[in-house]
């Protein structure tokens, strides 16, 4: 059967796409779980006003390769709210527990944090469900913001990284696009590692320093509310030029496809590691592994965050997540690496491999695949 419903359907999936709809509070969501194999599938909530089937089926699918390649016993799903995240605190609250309500039976997906939606929705989800990660640390969540999980693990993937090209942390020359979250922790914990962050930008502007920047304080800087691009220490450059900033390691961490055909010539750096989500695409990764740059692919280097949902969600600690982001982001870092060198794969598609190897043989062990 052709019918839409059906046109992603593939050998992994998606096991399930779900329209939720609600006349009486104008809820319309949708959904998507892609495989199961694993466990039950940990995928964000999302709240925009222009979501999609696809949009979410792709980001579903894109959680089903990020939690087998960390190994998790979790599957992929995803699910979208169509909304503008910025509505009345009251109503977004009537809204996300209708829509925690409509999936109440839904017991294969665990929805956790993502664009437009945070910790304290995911309270009311888990309050309506008794289901959902990034939980508030009052009702015993592991605040994955807060302690950098997803930067520290770029880190990881960082320590590793330097064995597969000519780059060591020691003394590298880091640039960051996009000081958020991921971005201003992935600073900070290469910077235990000795290296050097040389420009920074953020959706204002960029800065740079060729001798290194103040993180502490480029950090307070933001945190009182000010762009990257005011802060006294640094030169001011137009965002768009920290794609040209000459650096060792190059993390994007804002925005889907800010490295493309057009600009992606200009990177000068030996490492890029994908801190964002799809940051560039297909032929930029493909012009980047021809020049010999190295390109950490997202699902493998900002898996630290989903892999401390997934502490969280099997009842762990603080200490215990960031134990087990060390531990697999060594491990699948190394194995997608190693794979992309011995056969001359471009990183993702080796990392792509390896993660759907371990979709399949969960399936094997399953009765219905
Ligand atoms: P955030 O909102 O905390 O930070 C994003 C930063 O990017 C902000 O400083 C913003 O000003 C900046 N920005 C926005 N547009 C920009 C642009 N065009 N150029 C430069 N900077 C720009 O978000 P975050 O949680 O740090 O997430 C960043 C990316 O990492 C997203 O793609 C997200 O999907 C991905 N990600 C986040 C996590 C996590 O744990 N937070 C986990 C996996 C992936």
């Amino acid at each position: 059967m052709t019918d839409t419903m059906f046109r992603f359907c593939d050998d992994l999936g998606p096991t399930k796409i779900v329209h939720l709809y609600n006349p009486r509070l104008g809820l319309k969501g949708i959904v998507v779980v892609d495989n199961v194999a694993a466990g039950p599938a940990i995928g964000g909530t999302r709240m925009a006003p222009d979501v999609s089937v696809e949009e979410c089926f792709r980001l579903a699918r894109a959680m089903t390769f990020k939690n087998a390649a960390a190994g998790l016993a979790h599957g992929g799903a995803k699910s979208v709210i169509f909304g503008d995240p910025k509505m009345p605190v009251q109503k977004k609250e009537q809204t996300i527990r209708a829509f925690a309500c409509a999936i109440r039976d839904l017991t294969s997906y665990i929805p956790g944090p993502d664009m437009g939606t945070n910790e304290t929705a995911m309270a009311w989800i888990h309050d309506e469900t008794g289901r959902a990660v990034g939980l508030p640390r009052e009702i015993g969540g592991i605040p994955l913001d807060e302690i950098g999980a997803t930067g520290f693990g770029v880190a990881i993937a960082a320590e590793v990284a330097q064995n597969f090209c000519d780059v060591t942390l020691e003394g590298a020359r880091v640039v960051i696009q996009g000081f958020g979250s991921v971005g201003k922790h992935a600073a900070q914990f290469l910077a235990e590692r000795g290296a050097v962050l040389v420009g920074a930008s953020d959706s204002r502007g960029a800065t740079v320093h060729p001798d290194g920047l103040d993180i502490s304080a480029l950090i307070a800087h933001k945190d009182s509310g000010k762009p990257v691009a005011s802060f006294p220490q640094g030169t001011e450059l137009a965002g768009s030029d920290i794609v040209g900033v000459g650096c060792d390691i190059w993390i994007p961490a804002a925005r889907p496809d800010v490295v493309h055909k057009d600009n992606v010539d200009q990177l000068d750096c030996k490492l890029v590691l994908q801190g964002a989500n799809i940051p560039m695409t297909a032929e930029a990764e493909t012009t980047l592994h021809e020049r010999g740059i190295l390109s950490v692919p997202d699902f493998i280097a900002n898996a630290g965050g989903v892999i401390c949902a997934a502490v969280e969600y099997h009842g762990g600690t603080q200490a215990g997540a960031v134990a087990a982001i060390e531990e697999k982001l060594k491990l699948n870092t190394r194995e997608a690496l190693q794979l992309a060198r011995d056969n001359n794969l471009k990183p993702r598609e080796a990392a792509l491999r390896l993660a759907k190897a371990r979709v399949l043989q969960a399936m094997d062990l399953r009765r219905w695949g």
